[in-house]
């Protein structure tokens, strides 16, 4: 590692040299060693998809599951994303590993409604440089057909930041996603520094307000506006609307006061392995069979 930095430092002069030392010693030993075992987490099978239930607010029923990638690694136990999804990112792992999470959650759901169980919508996480990796949209494409799971059964989210880097690029991406029938997402929002007025132009389906706004509903007031103001704006302007990090009864209450439709949080579900979603999936699903007086079998 040190050598390929001081190879390309003698390349490109002094500063270079400070530049390339700096962000090398500031990586923790704990961070080098991830690094390089990320190169084989997915060859040797060390990646899960676990699954976690959107709720819609009116009718307490699961409308969708949000896909969360975990990394059980040999030593080091369960590896949070926000550790080792820059990582990925940086080195560009995160592609090969993306396409990973996207076939698996795609296949989950399709196994899902074959078992009988009510549709769903599958959210699936896409960082910057997967929506910027050439060929995107032929790989949703690919793994769609693989796997035989219907485009408006896949959302796809990408942050408020990624969408508005480039928002031309954006909107060309989005577009041809959208003719295929796929949903999209704005994760995060509220925490990207642009407006509603700007986003309207990209084909979106739903907005998901960052949990960073949920956690301060009930101790600001001025927070509870702005989230207001969201709910409010979006739905005028067709979105579905999902509160992210939803943790108590009060922030429920006001969610539910200004008619946002779904949440996502502990309150109702922590992210769950493929097996307890397929468990919990069965209970709801007994459930409206009995509410709806239908025959079980
Ligand atoms: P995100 O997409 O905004 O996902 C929501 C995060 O909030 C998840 O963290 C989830 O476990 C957490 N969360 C949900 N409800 C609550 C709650 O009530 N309270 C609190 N405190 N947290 C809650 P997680 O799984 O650690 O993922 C973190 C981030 O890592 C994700 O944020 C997403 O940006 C990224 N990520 C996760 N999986 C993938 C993936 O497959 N691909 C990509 N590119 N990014 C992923
Ligand atoms: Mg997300
Ligand atoms: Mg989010
Ligand atoms: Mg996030």
């Amino acid at each position: 590692h040190a050598d390929v930095a001081l190879y390309h430092a003698k390349d490109e002069g002094r500063n270079n040299f400070q530049f390339y030392t700096t962000s090398i010693s500031s990586k923790t030993p704990e961070i080098l060693t991830l690094e390089r075992s990320l190169r084989h987490a997915l060859e040797r099978e060390e990646f899960v998809v676990h699954y976690q239930p959107q709720v819609n607010i009116d009718t307490g029923k699961i409308t969708g599951m949000e896909a969360l990638l975990r990394w059980e690694h040999p030593d080091m136990g369960l590896v949070a994303p926000s550790k080792f999804i820059p990582l990925a990112e940086e080195s560009g792992l995160i592609i090969p590993i993306g396409e990973w999470v996207l076939r698996t959650a795609c296949r989950q759901n399709k196994a899902w409604q074959e078992e009988g169980l009510p549709a769903i919508t599958m959210a699936v996480n896409l960082s910057l440089k997967q929506f910027r990796q050439p060929g995107l949209v032929e790989t949703v494409a690919k793994i769609l057909d693989e796997t035989g799971l219907e485009a408006n059964f896949l959302e796809l989210e990408i942050t408020e930041t990624t969408a508005i880097e480039d928002l031309e690029f954006t909107r060309t991406v989005l577009q041809q996603l959208e003719e295929m029938g796929v949903h999209l997402s704005i994760d995060d929002f509220g925490t990207g520094h642009s407006s509603l007025s700007r986003l309207q132009l990209l084909p979106l389906h739903n907005l998901k307000i960052d949990g960073s706004f949920i956690r301060d509903l009930t101790k600001d007031v001025k927070v509870a506006h702005i989230v207001k103001a969201i709910v409010g704006l979006g739905r005028s302007l067709g979105l579905r609307l999902t509160a992210e990090g939803v943790e108590k009864q009060e922030e429920l209450e006001f969610l539910k006061s200004i008619n946002c439709e779904d949440v996502q949080g502990f309150l109702f579900f922590r992210p769950l392995s493929a097996q307890k979603a397929t468990e919990i999936l069965w209970d709801e699903g007994v459930k409206e069979a009995v509410e709806n007086d239908a025959v079980l079998l």
